[in-house]
């Protein structure tokens, strides 16, 4: 698979400066007057300079960070050119940050990486393996929050005034984004049936075939799902591929079933629960089929014309590209953005954020709801498996992180999971997560809802 080049101006400070303090003056409540920024500016809250000119360039990586304490934890400090000063300098009327957060925020919530690292994986993705979060170990900390809490707590000296995190619905302390990926709705039956036909069990795959005639898939429970989620009081999103069949001649499967035969079904859904496109292999880089699928999921809805969310099939995602032919498309937000590797923060940030064109050298339109937590992340083979007792303790920390700073947990449940024989990451696993979280005060809230809610 060609990669598209990395078309990039070099990153001014002003334009750096913007973007990352765009994000921080969204993240709290209220936002008293207080000028941030480098030493040129006079600025009240100032952020020392470390960055030197590593932004005028095109490498993937800058020099590892250093590990500083902040809030009992040890979080990583990228290009921060005074280890030897303490972190803040809180001064009569004014206050100093040694380390540059600018920089290091822009540098993780921009995609930088991803974008200048040319590395990809069978799919066409950025390997969690290439990560500076798998290189320096931080994927489950939201770094770029730690980087703001350094800012938020500037801001309250000088200002005078206590700063909170965003809230949530209902003065919720945080929220919780449930979304399912629809790949598959009649293919249940196929693994027990083709494990029969190996172990020349003839007898049970005749049983097999003779139920999948008969009766209703048990992954075909579309309603269950919306049902499921409804017991926590909560509404979901269901994310659909317009798409039937291998993408290509040995390529990975798309749907399972056909949309159109769908459509009464989806707009049923659609009086509970939020619909968005998951988009088909390829259609990340193919602005054509994009477009073409985004028409096929309007089309199966009654309230046409509505700016869509999505997720990506596969998580694919080219970050030289899909950005654009999302602002082309007029996304209203993405939620691909996590590591199928590995649960956490791919852009070490649990809020949702917009993404930087790096062509154009300003933020994208569309809001981007990071993912946190994919169901087959778990268990997968090439992933993390997980037994089922693990879950809780493992995604525990990201959860209490996500809390601590007001964030957004985005969680991906397939609906093929809330079979009730999956008993590693199946429909028990889902209910402990979502008890956890209920018990947590969470906010269950759609992508709408969400974007709705940050706007500026
Ligand atoms: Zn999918």
């Amino acid at each position: 698979m060609n990669l598209p080049p990395a078309t990039a101006a070099p990153v001014t400070t002003e334009a750096r400066l913007a973007y990352v303090l765009r994000h921080f003056w969204l993240a709290y409540q209220p936002a008293p007057p207080v000028r941030i920024g480098y030493a040129a500016d006079r600025p009240q809250v100032e952020v020392l300079e470390g960055a030197v000119d590593f932004f005028s360039g095109h490498e993937p990586y800058p020099a590892a960070p250093n590990f500083r304490a902040w809030q009992e934890q040890q979080v990583p400090f990228f290009f921060d050119a005074h280890p030897e000063r303490p972190l803040l300098e809180l001064l009569p009327g004014r206050a100093v940050v040694s380390a540059d957060v600018v920089s290091a925020a822009f540098y993780l919530l921009s995609g930088w990486q991803e974008y200048f690292c040319a590395e990809r994986d069978q799919h066409g993705r950025f390997p969690y393996a290439a990560s500076v979060q798998q290189r320096y170990g931080f994927v489950a900390l939201p770094v770029v929050n730690y980087y703001f809490d350094v800012l938020r707590r500037a801001v309250e000296h000088v200002s005078g005034q206590a700063l909170q995190p965003r809230r949530w619905a209902a003065d919720a302390p945080f929220a919780t984004f449930v979304t399912h990926d629809i790949d598959n709705l009649y293919s249940a039956w196929k693994e027990p049936a083709k494990a029969a036909l190996k172990r020349g069990n003839l007898l049970g795959f005749g049983r097999h075939l003779w139920q999948h005639l008969a009766q209703p898939d048990a992954w075909d429970n579309l309603e269950q799902v919306q049902q499921n989620v409804a017991a926590y009081g909560a509404s979901s999103t269901f994310f659909f591929i317009p798409n039937y069949g291998r993408s290509t001649e040995h390529g990975p499967y798309n749907a399972d079933y056909r949309l159109h035969k769908l459509i009464p079904r989806v707009q049923t859904l659609a009086a509970k629960s939020e619909i968005g496109l998951h988009g088909s292999i390829g259609s990340a880089r193919t602005p054509q089929q994009l477009g073409a699928e985004a028409e096929a999921i309007g089309e199966a809805l009654t309230d046409k014309g509505q700016r869509l969310g999505l997720r990506f099939h596969y998580l694919q995602w080219e970050p030289r590209v899909t950005p654009e032919h999302l602002t082309g498309l007029g996304a209203l937000y993405d939620s691909t953005l996590g590591f199928a590797e590995h649960f956490g923060f791919r852009h070490s940030y649990c809020l949702p954020f917009r993404l930087f064109d790096f062509k154009h050298g300003q933020a994208f339109d569309f809001l981007e709801i990071p993912l946190n937590l994919m169901d087959a992340t778990l268990h997968h083979p090439r992933y993390l498996r997980l037994a089922p007792a693990e879950i809780m303790p493992a995604i525990q920390p990201m959860l209490q992180e996500i809390e601590r700073f007001g964030g957004v947990f985005t969680l991906l449940w397939h609906n093929e999971n809330f079979d009730p024989a999956n008993s590693a990451n199946g429909p028990r696993e889902f209910h402990r997560i979502m008890e956890y979280l209920r018990g947590r005060g969470t906010a269950f809230l759609t992508g709408r809802a969400i974007c709705a809610a940050v706007q500026e």
